[in-house]
């Protein structure tokens, strides 16, 4: 632990922290492999595209655990050890994919960043002017989640488009 780079905190609750910070973590898990899973299931038209991004954001997710959990540890606590408590202590859920449709797949997944997007924004909220060294961590997560968000909705809305274009030609 980092006792004095953890003095620096103030106003906080370093505990208080920690289980924040593990809840993201089991979101991250579960994220890594919705995306992972999803990238292996998923079929119909420009199926190619998707997985290319699910794939990417897979990695992403995997590495913010990454970040996530050496943080826990800087600040003396122990990330979840168990993939049972991910079910237990994550905010954002899991979205088992029913129907392996680009289109539908692709939808559970902007469901899933928006609901990253407002956890890392509530611990940046949380964070900043009291734990800068996770502030820092959570602010790049948070702008890496909006790019997520970002990159599916406009795949989602090429697709889409596209198969609209595809009906009016055979009309
Ligand atoms: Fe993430
Ligand atoms: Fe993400
Ligand atoms: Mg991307």
């Amino acid at each position: 632990m980092a006792k004095y780079g953890n003095s620096i905190i103030k106003g906080l609750e370093i505990s208080d922290i920690i289980t924040a910070l593990n809840k993201a973590y089991a979101d991250e898990w579960l994220a890594y492999y919705q995306y992972f899973i999803e990238a292996k299931v998923v079929k119909g038209i420009m199926k190619d595209a998707a997985i290319v991004e699910l794939t990417q954001h897979a990695a992403d997710e995997l590495r913010h655990a990454t970040l996530v959990a050496d943080r826990i540890i800087q600040l003396g606590g122990t990330p979840l050890l168990n993939p049972k408590d991910w079910f237990t202590n994550t905010s954002c859920g899991y979205e088992e994919p029913k129907e392996f449709d680009v289109v539908k797949i692709l939808q559970d997944s902007i469901k899933g960043e928006q609901c990253a997007i407002s956890i890392y924004s509530h611990l940046v909220d949380m964070t900043r002017d009291k734990d800068i060294v996770t502030y820092d961590i959570v602010s790049q997560i948070l702008a890496d989640e909006v790019e997520h968000e970002e990159d599916l909705q406009a795949l989602h809305d090429d697709i889409t488009e596209f198969i609209e274009d595809l009906k009016k030609s055979m009309k």
